[in-house]
């Protein structure tokens, strides 16, 4: 089963997600990364798209994307939505989804750096 969120915060700078979770995890998400992996079905096509096109355009969200935190919002007792700077809410991240994306070498980076500056 998966743990429930039990707390979420921004790390000091505003870059990063401290999420909590029931079984005692912290876990820190970088936002750029979080807004980079976004679940939503049109971001998942852009990533999906083949990078071999050299006819392909780049859409300059996916290049660029905006990943200043607008809002959070629970969804039901299974996920979190996001508001990017940019506008963007349609994915949702469910907590099976946050959980996966912890073992992605930039999120265990980032917690261990956090770890390393907590007092
Ligand atoms: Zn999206």
């Amino acid at each position: 089963m998966t743990p429930a969120l039990t707390n979420a915060d921004l790390s000091e700078d505003r870059t990063a997600l401290i999420l909590e979770w029931s079984d005692g995890a912290r876990i820190v998400y970088p936002l750029r990364l979080l807004r980079a992996q976004c679940p939503c079905a049109s971001c998942r096509t852009l990533r999906d798209q083949p990078s071999n096109d050299p006819f392909r355009v780049l859409p300059s969200q996916l290049l660029n994307p905006n990943s200043d935190l607008a809002g959070v919002e629970p969804v039901g007792r299974y996920g979190i939505r996001f508001r990017w700077g940019d506008g963007h809410d349609t994915g949702i991240y469910t907590y099976d989804y946050l959980r996966e994306l912890a073992d992605l070498p930039e999120v265990r980076k980032a917690t261990a750096s956090e770890e390393r500056h907590a007092p």
